[in-house]
């Protein structure tokens, strides 16, 4: 069942919440973005209007959640979280529509997983604020327009092309989150550390903050499995060389590919001699389900130049054979 991957451990949870950052000054990076939510804020309290309809798009772990949080934070607004497969029939939506005040934000996660009906359901509330509902049966059936409170929906997706066209244009703004740079990922683990109290030199935050994928849910996970070897090893501080040290044991490789990442990789470049190799028989060979692979597996290996997405299949670049130590031989090189 996919609903089961995407729910993290009750540590991850609280560990999670424990580091989101509740407001703009405390949310790292992706400055272009916060700027334009910064005057649309600002607007629609101005206007004493609600806040249009926004959309974040983006690998797992960028933002998306806390950015939410931190909207309706600024907001002064209540949100209301739920995901695209729990709202399964039109009565859910209908519940959580009606459940709303004026103002208020309503959280879709993976919204590109709504139900076609569920989804047909949402464009007049979206748009107009009011939901359709049939009173009776039969020939006495009836058609009603509940009108609803002005509210704002918030939608996150892994992939905005998975969004249907008609969904994605009921966005006033479509956020694409992008990866992080070591830089602010660095700031991004010297928070967490002030948080957590954990000594971490400025070194050590940036070995970390490399090989953590540009995410910063990894580079918080990151710290705190590092932050084990730095108690057991009676470290007050972490450095580079602990760092280092630990991330080796954590099997994560110097380019912050992590256990999946070269399993992929390897199963490219050295079973499928670079590709092109169609998704469905990485997925099989791998034992990975396809949207693992699309949406949590390749995006970064593509953003860093690994593989390349092509009409025939995947290939694997020069740079995926040299980390590997595979060499390229000629009828392979891309
Ligand atoms: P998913 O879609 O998988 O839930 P997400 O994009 O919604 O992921 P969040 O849950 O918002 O990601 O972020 C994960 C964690 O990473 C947060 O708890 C927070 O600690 C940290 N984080 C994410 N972005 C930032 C940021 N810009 N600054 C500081 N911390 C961040």
């Amino acid at each position: 069942d996919p609903n089961i991957e995407m729910t993290p451990t009750g540590d991850d949870v609280s560990f999670d919440e424990y580091l989101r950052p509740r407001r703009f000054e405390e949310f790292v990076g992706q400055r272009a973005i916060k700027d334009n939510l910064r005057v649309m804020v600002k607007s629609a309290k101005m206007r004493q209007a609600p806040l249009d309809h926004i959309l974040f798009s983006g690998p797992p772990g960028l933002g998306k959640t806390s950015m939410a949080q931190i909207l309706a934070e600024e907001m002064g607004v209540n949100i209301h979280i739920t995901s695209g497969p729990a709202l399964e029939k039109k009565g859910d939506l209908a519940g959580i529509l009606t459940s709303l005040e004026k103002g208020e934000i309503l959280f879709i996660d993976e919204v590109h997983r709504l139900s076609p009906v569920v989804e047909e359901n949402l464009y007049p509330a979206m748009e107009d604020f009011y939901f359709d509902i049939v009173i009776g049966e039969g020939p006495h059936a009836r058609n009603m327009k509940l009108t609803l409170p002005p509210f704002t929906l918030v939608g996150a997706t892994t992939r905005s092309g998975l969004l249907t066209a008609p969904m994605r244009d009921r966005f006033g703004y479509v956020a694409r989150l992008d990866y992080y740079d070591a830089d602010d990922l660095k700031s991004v683990l010297q928070r967490s550390a002030r948080i957590l109290d954990i000594g971490l030199s400025e070194r050590g935050a940036f070995e970390i903050a490399r090989r953590s994928r540009g995410t910063p849910r990894i580079a918080n996970r990151l710290l705190n499995r590092v932050r084990d070897y730095a108690v057991v090893g009676n470290h007050s501080t972490i450095d580079d060389e602990l760092a280092d040290y630990a991330l080796e044991r954590l099997e994560v490789d110097s380019a912050g590919f992590d256990y999946l990442d070269r399993l992929y990789l390897d199963a490219l470049v050295v079973k499928f001699g670079g590709g092109p190799t169609g998704l469905d028989t990485l997925a099989s060979s791998i034992g990975e389900a396809r949207h693992t692979i699309e949406e949590v597996i390749e995006p970064y290996l593509l953003q860093q130049g690994f593989i390349q997405r092509t009409p025939r299949g995947r290939v694997a670049s020069a740079s995926a054979f040299r980390h590997l130590g595979v060499p390229i031989n000629s009828g392979n090189q891309n």
